[in-house]
């Protein structure tokens, strides 16, 4: 599958300058010359970023991404206004995008693509690089347009026509396309998995978690790795890992008469040989880690609802959890994150299966030596350990939008002891929503409130089973 599309980047003239010298690198030839700034403007006291809160209360905005200062001091979710690339599409004449595609598609190259990535902008493959597998009429190009158009309107439902609109066209071509065979794998997937991971994004009620779109991306993943050409296509890794992710996100909320178990020899193989080489825009060199999540999330939701124990299954689970060797030592916030994880999967396991065992090789010697630990001890330790670590990842970072799922697990599991870090927590969710505009993020939040009252007055419940109680299926991931 070649390149169909040129695309060049042009300065946009009245805010050109601050990354010029990074793009110029990326196509030197193509840079038209940089066009003169506008003169200097009276500086008002609406900025040209401020949020919508401090519009609102007719203050200047300090402008602070992803939550401004005013915002941060009063607890609330911050509404930045968008900040688009500094660099417009330019798109040759032979090009089949249309103008009218254009002002959607540059918001999801610059802005939108980068809420499902924990890579910067520039090591985006779902940013300007996709554009290549995009065709005028297919369903990726409505797909891309339908989440961009929600994600200008924070995802509110009263935002949501031309979203809605395009995501029709897309399901339409997408179905005409599959029956035709007209699309090769990858995109398939690719639209597959857009689709799939925006269902959450739209849904008011947290029903909707793109059940049908993940049975369908498991299907394609298989169709990939069974073939020779396909599994070494380019565009594999970056499908697999986004795959494994995704799953992960969703383990806990496939009803289980409905589960289907992901692994198969192919995808095992894969994982262990090819993920762990090289670094992933979404999983980096936790791929592994996450496919052991989407084993466990599975386990624990047919345990939460049969109560049908499988003691062999669950030392397995735990000594591979325990034994996880992470493997971005040269990244700090990589190890963090991905200790996160572990303790993510080691809460829900020690919270639905008990604790069966003190596995040998555990690193935690506190619990392994004094055996007097409860398992309410053990899981808020890791708690409090999680969440204080996630905290420590600053706002700007690009780990962040990996956050959600652990800080759930482990805000869920803090006492009433732990006042301030709950705080911390509703204030975590509020910013990862003012970075990414994904509404479950504060449905979790609410989530946690209710649970963490219920828990006061002293009833015993989970995350898992209060969501279930609610009829949701809250995909935070
Ligand atoms: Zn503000
Ligand atoms: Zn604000």
């Amino acid at each position: 599958m070649g390149s169909r599309y040129r695309i060049r980047f042009a300065a946009v003239a009245q805010f050109a300058e601050p990354t010029l010298g990074k793009k110029k690198k990326l196509d030197a030839q193509q840079q038209p010359p940089v066009q003169p700034q506008p003169p200097n403007r009276a500086r008002s006291s609406r900025s040209r970023y401020g949020c919508e809160e401090c519009r609102q209360s007719r203050v200047k905005c300090d402008e602070t991404f992803p939550i401004c200062g005013r915002c941060t001091r009063r607890g609330v979710v911050c509404h930045a206004a968008t900040r688009e690339s500094q660099w417009q599409l330019h798109l040759p004449p032979s090009s089949s995008i249309k103008d009218d595609d254009e002002p959607l598609l540059h918001h999801w190259f610059s802005t939108t693509s980068q809420i499902i990535v924990s890579t910067s902008a520039d090591d985006n493959p779902f940013s300007y690089p996709i554009a290549q597998y995009i065709s005028p009429t297919g369903s990726l190009i409505h797909t891309l347009k339908s989440i961009s158009a929600a994600h200008q309107n924070f995802f509110k439902p009263r935002g949501l026509q031309r979203c809605l609109e395009e995501r029709c066209k897309a399901l339409r071509a997408f179905r005409q396309e599959l029956v035709r065979g007209e699309q090769s794998l990858q995109c398939s997937f690719l639209t597959a998995y857009l689709l799939g991971i925006s269902s959450s994004y739209l849904d008011r009620y947290g029903v909707d978690y793109g059940k049908d779109h993940l049975l369908a991306a498991h299907a394609i993943v298989g169709l990939i790795l069974a073939d020779d050409t396909a599994r070494n296509h380019p565009l594999t890794h970056l499908i697999v890992g986004a795959f494994v992710y995704w799953d992960m996100s969703c383990a806990f909320l496939v009803d289980t008469p409905e589960q289907r178990e992901i692994g198969t020899p192919l995808l095992d193989g894969y994982i262990t040989d090819t993920m762990q080489q090289v670094f992933h825009p979404i999983t980096g060199r936790c791929t592994g880690l996450f496919y052991i999540l989407c084993r466990l999330g599975r386990y624990v939701r047919r345990v939460s609802e049969t109560a049908d124990h499988n003691s062999v299954l669950e030392l397995q689970f735990e000594r591979e959890l325990l034994e996880w060797d992470d493997e971005t030592k040269e990244d700090p916030m990589w190890t963090q994150t991905s200790h996160a994880f572990r303790s993510h999967g080691l809460i829900m396991l020690y919270r639905f299966c008990g604790r069966s065992s003190n596995y040998p090789g555990s690193p935690l010697p506190a619990y392994t030596t004094e055996g007097c630990f409860t398992t309410d001890d053990l899981v808020r330790n890791h708690a409090v350990t999680t969440i204080s670590s996630l905290l420590c990842i600053p706002l700007a970072s690009r780990h962040l939008c990996l956050q959600p799922i652990p800080l759930l697990t482990a805000g869920a599991e803090l006492t009433s002891d732990d006042a301030c870090l709950r705080q911390e927590v509703r204030s975590r969710f509020k910013a990862l929503y003012s970075f990414n505009r994904i509404p479950a993020h504060l449905a979790a939040e609410e989530l946690l409130v209710s649970l963490w009252e219920l828990k006061d007055s002293g009833q015993d419940i989970t995350w898992l089973e209060l969501m279930l109680l609610k009829g949701w299926r809250l995909r935070v991931g």
